[in-house]
């Protein structure tokens, strides 16, 4: 979810979409090889496979080893502390010579925003700063640092564009990711996304449409729609589309399997998106809704916009619907002042939903969000009991709601083989994992598999 740390690098036969803007004729004097490395959400490893795109275009080839790149990026996340300091321990090794000499190092997503310039001063090796917001004006940056410009950024949040690529190196070979909507417009009081990633701003439904059904073309049978906000898209074209029907036009694509979306807000979240996914089979049974708190006092103080309550009206709405819909959610533990009494409420919430995934975090003060100015902050320590109650909880949550599946069969999208265990792993419409004994050639494939076995963070099955 928006929440997965992923690690990402070049690979070697990856998924192009669209036709290269220039021949490699065209290409850049110096910078030949480039090497990414990808920190945080998924919208960061889409905008990775987007600036490799923008990369090829200029006739640039990826190698797997930042040893071997003329231009090193990194993408970076700042949601939370640990997330951010991960760029500054990789730039650690170039300033102590490590193969550093005669590259471009380059800064690229949300620490890049955060810091700006001072990156120059923090870390001289770095010639490149650009947020997102500015991820249009790269082959512009990348010129001028060919012309022998020592530094360079883009750094500008003004804007009201979003990046489209004529190319887009894609890394899995069978989801693609599809940005719908960029930027917030929420201001969370712990959140940096909106001082990160700009304004919110969507792209028209006849570009997403066009894009999706150049995916199904192109092989893809999975596609993500993707948002900081998803759900808050609004179609800018003359056709204003909602995002319900938005989706049900993607779900209508012929030869698309499956359509998921992410990150919906709760306040956002209308029951015609129930609807549409009771119309349409291939939008998947699937909700990532983040909560957050399960105090209104704390949901409050976060500024998210509804309460406990209001939050249990759309858990109910999504309940009623044809299907049983998976649900999962992003929870924050310690936030300032959060009490005891606080803190239970979200146990008790999460036992009244019973959802089959949650992602959970110890609250981070982040720089220039309002909370930073607000609260009482919890130990550290604290924060880590919390925790560390709240997983054992929703293990045991999990444990039970995957053995309540055993002897049923589902639907898998084969997604990749182990071969020291023998075993295919897929992934159900529900976004749980399952693992069977198959074969490499089983990969990409729709298999139906029961399931025999359930641990609390997936299941075991065999070919149905
Ligand atoms: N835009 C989505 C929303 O508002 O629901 C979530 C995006 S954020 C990339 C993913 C998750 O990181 C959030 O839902 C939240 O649980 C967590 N997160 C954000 N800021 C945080 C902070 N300062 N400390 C701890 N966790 C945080």
């Amino acid at each position: 979810m928006g929440n997965e740390l992923i690690q990402i690098t070049a690979v070697s036969q990856p998924g192009l979409t669209g036709e290269p803007q220039s021949s490699p004729d065209s290409s850049s004097g110096g910078l030949k090889t480039f090497y990414i490395e990808t920190f945080g959400c998924q919208m960061n490893v889409h905008d990775s496979e987007k600036v490799q795109g923008v990369l090829l275009a200029r006739g640039m080839k990826p190698v797997g080893d930042h040893a071997q790149a003329d231009l090193v990026l990194y993408n970076t996340c700042s949601i939370r502390e640990k997330a951010a300091q991960k760029v500054f321990s990789r730039l650690g090794a170039f300033r102590k010579g490590d193969g550093g000499a005669g590259k471009v190092i380059g800064v690229l997503g949300c620490v890049a925003q955060q810091e700006g310039e001072r990156f120059f001063e923090r870390a001289p090796q770095v010639s490149l700063v650009c947020g997102s917001a500015s991820y249009s004006k790269l082959p512009h940056l990348l010129d001028k640092l060919e012309a022998g410009k020592r530094r360079v950024s883009g750094l500008s949040l003004d804007t009201d564009e979003c990046f489209e690529t004529e190319l887009t190196r894609r890394d899995n070979p069978f989801r693609a990711y599809l940005t719908i909507i960029e930027g917030c417009d929420q201001r969370c009081s712990f959140c940096v996304v909106p001082m990160t990633r700009g304004p919110q701003r969507s792209r028209p439904s006849e570009k997403i449409l066009a894009e999706a059904r150049q995916l199904v073309d192109e092989g893809y049978t999975e596609i993500q729609l993707l948002g900081q906000i998803v759900n808050a898209w609004q179609d800018p074209s003359s056709a204003r589309w909602s995002f319900a029907e938005l989706l049900s036009h993607v779900a209508e694509i012929p030869g698309v399997r499956r359509v998921r979306f992410t990150t919906s807000h709760p306040r956002f979240f209308s029951p015609d998106i129930v609807q549409a996914i009771d119309a349409h089979s291939t939008l998947c049974d699937q909700i990532h809704l983040p909560v957050q708190s399960g105090s209104t006092a704390v949901l409050a103080r976060m500024l998210r916009g509804y309460t406990r309550e209001e939050y249990l009206e759309k858990i109910h709405c999504i309940r009623k619907a044809r299907r049983t819909i998976s649900l999962s959610t992003d929870v924050i533990v310690g936030f300032c002042g959060e009490t005891r009494q606080d803190f239970e409420q979200t146990l008790s919430l999460m036992k009244e939903v019973g959802y089959d995934q949650v992602f959970s975090f110890k609250y981070s003060p982040r720089p220039n969000t309002l909370a930073e100015a607000n609260g009482e902050a919890l130990a550290e320590e604290e924060k880590g009991r919390r925790l560390a109650e709240l997983q054992e909880l929703q293990r045991q949550i999990q444990v039970r709601r995957n053995q309540a599946l055993l002897g049923e069969t589902i639907e898998v999208l084969v997604e990749g083989y182990q071969v020291r265990l023998g075993q295919a792993v897929g992934r159900a419409t529900t976004n749980r994992v399952i693992n069977f004994p198959g074969s490499p050639e089983d990969i990409g494939r729709y298999l139906a598999v029961k399931v025999t076995g359930a641990g609390p963070n997936s299941l075991v099955g065999a070919r149905a």
